[in-house]
């Protein structure tokens, strides 16, 4: 792919048309309880303003599913991103084509605005050409730096692209670009794959397309039990699908046919329910009790997979590998994180509950790089290209 990066455009006296992802969440009084996807865009935002751009910010916020919703106004995130770059960011509350651009005029070299949530605009999510051109007419440059969007194409990061004549990537989609290109395409090897979550169903796509890649996969979470069940042992009452366990089976094959070593938990701890960590106990995938269910790997599986994490070069990890939320179903996934962490492994990590899960870990500062995308990283899991990235490629 020929994709620009945002290093070689030329910014001075340009109005550049920056798609960020400012979803943050609010809390009741729209007070923004975490503001990580905000200062990720900095480094771009700051290298618009020191290069004389006139920077013109488009994020969307929640589904107000094409109308105006106070309750998702980015007016709080204005404010914030005010406080954070010291300088005061024009809120654009005028609508696009009812006094947006008068007020985007008075906009000067080195200043900052943000519009309105684009998605109170109905063309927003539908796409729209039209719509798209109208973006298009409120900038010179397109930039790009909201990955964790970039796997829905919709008119503020693939129909304005038709229409502009210069687009670039800003920083942080470069990285996430370029580390996965790292971790999945042109990967220092071995190579290992740990993969969890709550559901095979879910990533189904995703394994497929890792099997082609990697040489090994570790499999934890919720999905280890369906593919337990597929090796013929019985799991209790673990999360079990039972409509995927021959999903299971075609996996298993396919890491066999391609020679990728498939790993799966060995001993597991079980407990009656989710919320009675105090009765606990280990069992082995053999012999799980028929009352309990899994809700994290066990001491020896951890070693197991050490092993293997220290012999790669190279580690992805989507999902974690226990119930993590209550601290006491989460020493697999925390082991698991601080091994990785310490291993010089290239470790890439995503997935929404994987960010959380290794924040809570206290590794997170010593993995290579922490994707910003959930249904994005996914994606690229699958082996997809994303249409707000195939749209910058010219
Ligand atoms: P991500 O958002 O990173 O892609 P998923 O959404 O696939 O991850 O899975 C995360 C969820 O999986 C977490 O809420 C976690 O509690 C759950 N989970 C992992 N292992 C188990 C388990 N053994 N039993 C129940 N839930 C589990
Ligand atoms: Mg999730």
């Amino acid at each position: 792919m020929a994709i620009k990066y945002l290093k070689s455009l030329d910014l001075a006296g340009k109005r550049a048309f920056v798609r960020v992802d400012f979803n943050v969440p609010y809390d009741k009084s729209m007070a923004i309880t975490d503001d990580t996807r905000i200062t990720a865009t900095l480094p771009t935002i700051r290298h618009c303003i020191e290069n004389g751009a006139r920077t013109i910010l488009v994020s969307h916020l929640g589904r107000p599913d094409g109308k105006a919703v106070p309750s998702m106004s980015l007016a709080p995130v204005a404010e914030r991103l005010s406080a954070l770059l010291g300088i005061k960011v024009m809120f654009v509350d005028k609508p696009i084509g009812q006094g947006a651009s008068e007020m985007l005029a008075g906009l000067k070299n080195g200043e900052v605005a943000l519009l309105e949530n684009i998605r109170f605009y109905p063309e927003e999510e539908k796409n729209d050409r039209e719509f798209g051109k109208k973006l298009a007419e409120l900038a010179d440059v397109y930039i790009n730096d909201a990955f964790a969007a970039a796997h829905r194409g919709h008119a503020s990061n693939e129909a304005i692209t038709n229409f502009i004549g210069e687009c670039a990537a800003g920083f942080l989609l470069e990285n996430e670009i370029e580390y996965f290109k790292k971790a999945m395409v042109n990967p220092a090897k071995p190579t290992t794959a740990i993969i969890g979550g709550v559901k095979i169903s879910t990533k189904i796509a995703a394994l497929k397309n890792i099997l082609d890649k990697v040489d090994n996969l570790i499999i934890g979470g919720g999905m280890a039990y369906t593919f337990l069940k597929a090796k013929g042992y019985d799991v209790g009452r673990s999360i079990l699908e039972a409509d995927h366990v021959s999903t299971a089976k075609t996996i298993i094959e396919l890491a066999e046919k391609n020679r990728v070593n498939l790993l799966l938990p060995v001993d597991i701890v079980v407990a009656p329910d989710l919320d009675s960590a105090d009765k606990k106990k280990l069992a082995r995938f053999d012999s799980m009790p028929a009352d309990m269910e899994g809700v994290d790997i066990g001491p020896e599986t951890i070693r197991l997979y050490e092993g293997v994490i220290r012999g790669s070069k190279t580690v992805v990890w989507n999902g974690p590998l226990g119930a993590f939320e209550n601290p006491a179903f989460a020493a697999g996934t925390n082991a698991v994180a601080g091994i990785v962490a310490e291993s010089g492994c290239l470790s890439v990590i995503g997935g929404g509950d994987s960010v959380s899960a290794i924040n809570q870990s206290g590794y997170a500062d010593k993995m290579s790089y922490i994707s910003t995308g959930g249904g994005a990283f996914l994606e690229l899991l699958e082996g997809k290209t994303l249409p707000a990235i195939k749209a910058l490629d010219r």
